[in-house]
């Protein structure tokens, strides 16, 4: 059998992978159909695929790469790592070097009293121990009945039975999730598609009272905990109203409830500062990490905690409860190389002050096209919604995602990844794109909105549902 490499022939590749790789989030008849698009290289911003292609990646991969592709540092740091201790565990009283370092600068980077951190292995996993998390903290406070965790339709925390259960979106509800029993889901705050005739600002409050009907509901004394994204990213990029966050953190304080910031997307700089919680001021107990902690140059996730939570838990004996790869030694040394490029090169503050705003007035200029409603963009993470009718905030009459999908099919012929989340398009590009390269962004999205707008004319599809 011939040697699998860069070098064999796509249409290969796309054979053997279609019949032996089971894809996450992907139609496996449409593989085997289609064939998958082969990813060979990436530089920066810019991916390089099997065909030669280069493309301009304004996902960061998954979300992911903040500090951009290829930067040798990490692939030294990874190398060193295993080369002087591969793995060991962090089980029954043992520890490492890289372990401490990086929870100790992450101590320094995270906010307020956020000093500890327990470590997964993804986002997912995180979430997973933030559910065991706070129920093992209300049993050890003495109130076990404190247990159901509210969270929000169309929440992404991840694709495990846990994370699956606390998400609430559509499409994977019924594939084997929910299934922890406990968690509640309230609406969400998403303005442009559920707001009425409320501005926003009054249906950021009436969404944010929810949280508190809620916990009037379940019990006050029943309910543990409210996770949220500071903004929903595989959602849509959906920002919240100024009025959701305080109004959220008002009734947590209230109640008494922990309060989760699942920081995956917006924590590591992705909306201008570290973390999505100093965006809005809000004061979590537990923050889920991931991603960008890495720039998903290895993996790992984990869960930030309070000083409060964290003794309470350290009082109360074992906690039966760890991955084989908490802490791993590898992608610890690859997280802290990250986060001394993030800080030394000055990424977030560069984000804050000159990128982020330049990319927010070209992304925002976008809505002068006929097909664009409205843009939000936080940082460097923004959405924009299709539209038929501007002025009613109409759906298309096709089947949500019809026209999101001939976008995302227009962008990739153009250069662009750029996904679609139903019918609104979506970026969240590395940190470190420049000016140009975020002029070529909006050219090609631009573009690409052009001739969608020109398809779905033709194909009478630009027609209100
Ligand atoms: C991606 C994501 C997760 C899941 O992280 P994985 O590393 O894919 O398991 C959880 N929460 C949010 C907000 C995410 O975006």
């Amino acid at each position: 059998m011939n040697v699998i490499s860069n070098h064999m022939p796509t249409a290969d590749l796309q054979t053997l992978d279609a019949a032996h790789h089971m894809h996450p989030f992907s139609d496996g008849a449409d593989l085997a159909r289609v064939g998958a698009r082969v990813i060979t290289g990436a530089n920066g911003v810019t991916l390089t695929d099997s065909e030669g292609h280069k493309i301009l990646d304004a996902m960061a991969g998954l979300w992911c790469v903040n500090i951009g592709y290829g930067r040798d540092e990490l692939a030294d740091a990874a190398a060193r790592q295993m080369k002087e201790l591969p793995y060991y565990n962090t089980f029954f009283q043992t520890t490492h070097v890289p372990v401490i370092a990086l929870s100790a600068k992450l101590a320094e980077l995270a906010p307020r009293d956020l000093n500890h951190v327990f470590y997964a292995g993804s986002g997912s996993e995180a979430n997973d121990t933030n559910i065991r998390l706070v129920r093992h903290y209300w049993m050890a406070k003495g109130q076990p009945d404190r247990n159901i965790i509210i969270s929000r339709k169309n929440a992404y925390h991840g694709s495990t039975l846990g994370g699956g259960s606390l998400g609430g979106m559509s499409g994977m509800q019924n594939q084997g999730v929910p299934v922890i029993p406990g968690i509640h889901h309230i609406d969400q705050p998403d303005w442009w598609s559920e707001g009425g005739d409320k501005t926003p600002e009054e249906f950021g409050l009436e969404r944010a009272r929810q949280l508190e009907a809620a916990i009037k509901e379940l019990g006050a004394d029943r309910v543990a905990a409210f996770i949220a994204e500071p903004v929903q990213g595989a959602g849509g990029v959906i920002v919240p109203p100024s009025t959701y966050w305080p109004e959220i953190q008002r009734i947590c304080d209230e109640y008494g409830i922990l309060l989760i910031a699942d920081e995956v997307i917006c924590g590591f700089g992705r909306t201008g500062h570290w973390f999505g919680s100093e965006y809005y001021g809000i004061r979590p107990h537990i923050m889920t990490i991931a991603k960008g902690l890495s720039s998903g140059y290895a993996p790992i996730g984990g869960s930030m905690v309070c000083d409060e939570v964290a003794h309470t838990i350290n009082e109360a004996g074992d906690f039966n409860h760890g991955y084989t790869y908490s802490g791993h030694p590898v992608s610890c040394a690859v997280a802290l190389e990250n986060l001394r490029i993030l800080q030394e090169e000055k990424i977030v503050e560069t984000v804050a002050n000159e990128t982020g705003p330049y990319l927010k007035e070209k992304w925002e200029s976008l809505t002068d096209h006929p097909m664009v409603g409205e843009a939000n963009i936080v940082g460097m993470m923004g959405s924009i919604a299709l539209t038929p009718h501007k002025e009613s905030r109409a759906k298309f009459a096709a089947d949500t995602g019809t026209v999101g999908l001939a976008c995302r099919t227009r962008c990739f012929a153009n250069g662009l990844v750029m996904r679609h989340v139903g019918d609104r398009m979506i970026i969240s590009p590395p940190l470190v794109i420049s000016k140009a390269e975020i002029d070529t962004l909006i050219e090609r999205a631009r573009l690409s909105l052009d001739e969608t707008y020109e398809q779905i004319k033709t194909d009478g599809l630009f027609v209100a549902g």
